[in-house]
């Protein structure tokens, strides 16, 4: 089965594919049922050599081999390939993304740049699919033919929302006070210098609180046919950097605007279940919050890895004596907060008929649009 039929697959690109959050993507793409890696690209450094010499590869399996041989690009928008992933550095995202979009490339972005833009959905496909009709309103804005832009969120806002939405949808959120604890893969690579990260937590994150302030607005928000409104809720955050590799986890005090009892609260994080629509996507969960009951969990060594790193995981679920509810959840940053998020984005477009092949644009339209 495939997404184009006759055993095609999209072709993917990948901007940035050398970087921690490129790497992911392109481990996640190696056996994907409907896409496929025909391009990476990334800066002045690595052009011209294959991905195997440019990249310093951080995960465990080894780099995939339809990878290895090819050979990076920069960053002209005219890479072989149906759409792009975008993990690049922000200081370049914004430009190329758009350079993108105009050229006729569907674009599925990581970087800050474009998440706030009046006509770019933010996008976590379990909290907001319906952002997605933003599309074409972008298009026409912006002047692009069959290319847009669509943003996954923050990684610390990422596993935040997919655990709110629940929440959201059984009692209403008023407001929240959250902390995070964040690892150091969520600053690239090399990242935090080992002399500020060992044995010790930085209290600074730069643009990060702003981030989570402003991205669950959008998230939790609606699009109403010309513009997103913001769930209008009061959010206070506090962002902290530890020594951790990988998994972000965060405290969160919540005010719901019903009341709920502590096991009514559990029960709905616990029982949220996504549509068959989103559940048949290949990289998504069917209940893609996962409550842990003991009182040490979740952990990021033990936890971060659930669902394939697509689970929002949280613990602790208990009383709060000045909001209503707190809790601990944990998420993986590479995956539910980067890499996974872009490509359960890209499959949901692929499943809405948003992705085409370039090759058949136009004649064969209608064909392109049947997912086996
Ligand atoms: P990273 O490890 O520093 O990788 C950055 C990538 O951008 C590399 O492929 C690099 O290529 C490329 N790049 C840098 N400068 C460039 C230039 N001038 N022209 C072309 N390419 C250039 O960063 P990362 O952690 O993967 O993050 C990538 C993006 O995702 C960032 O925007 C980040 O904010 C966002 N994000 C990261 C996380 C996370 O957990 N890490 C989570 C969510 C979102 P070279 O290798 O050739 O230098």
């Amino acid at each position: 089965m495939s997404a184009l039929g006759n055993g095609k697959k999209y072709r993917a690109g990948v901007l940035g594919a050398t970087g921690m959050v490129g790497q992911r993507i392109v481990n996640m793409l190696a056996n994907h049922p409907w896409f496929e890696l025909t391009a990476v690209a990334a800066s002045e450094r690595s052009m011209g050599k294959t991905y195997a010499q440019a990249t310093r590869w951080h995960l465990e399996t080894p780099i995939p081999q339809a990878a290895r041989g090819l050979v990076v690009k920069d960053l002209e928008p005219s890479l072989d390939c149906d759409f792009v992933f975008s993990a690049l550095d922000s200081s370049v995202a914004g430009e190329a993304e758009s350079a993108f979009a105009r050229a006729g490339y569907p674009v599925m972005s990581n970087s800050k740049n474009h998440r706030m833009d009046p006509d770019v959905p933010l996008l976590i496909p379990e909290v907001n699919a319906s952002h997605i009709n933003a599309i074409p309103v972008q298009q026409r804005n912006q002047k692009y033919d069959s290319g847009f832009i669509v943003t996954n969120p923050n990684c610390s806002t990422a596993g935040l929302v997919l655990v709110l939405k629940p929440l959201a949808d059984a009692f209403g959120l008023e407001k929240l006070f959250v902390v995070t604890m964040q690892a150091v893969s969520g600053a690239g690579y090399p990242g935090v210098p080992s002399m500020d990260a060992l044995g010790n937590i930085v209290p600074f994150i730069g643009g990060e609180e702003e981030k989570m302030e402003s991205e669950p607005q959008k998230l939790l928000g609606k699009w109403d046919g010309n513009r997103f409104i913001d769930a209008g809720l009061g959010i206070s955050a506090h962002c902290n950097r530890v020594p951790v590799v990988n998994g972000h986890v965060e405290c969160v005090s919540v005010r719901l605007k019903k009341t709920a009892t502590i096991e009514e609260v559990k029960d709905a994080l616990r029982n949220f279940e996504v549509s068959d629509e989103l559940a048949s996507l290949p990289t998504a969960l069917k209940n893609p919050v996962v409550v842990r009951d003991e009182d040490d969990r979740p952990q990021p060594r033990k936890d971060s890895d659930l669902g394939h790193g697509m689970a929002g995981v949280v613990g602790r679920v208990r009383e709060c004596p000045l909001f209503d509810v707190k809790i601990t959840l944990l998420s993986h940053n590479l995956v539910r907060g980067a890499a996974g998020a872009a490509v359960l984005n890209a499959e949901l477009l692929a499943a809405r008929g948003f992705l085409k092949s370039r090759a058949t644009q136009g004649s064969h339209a209608n064909e392109v649009l049947t997912r086996g």
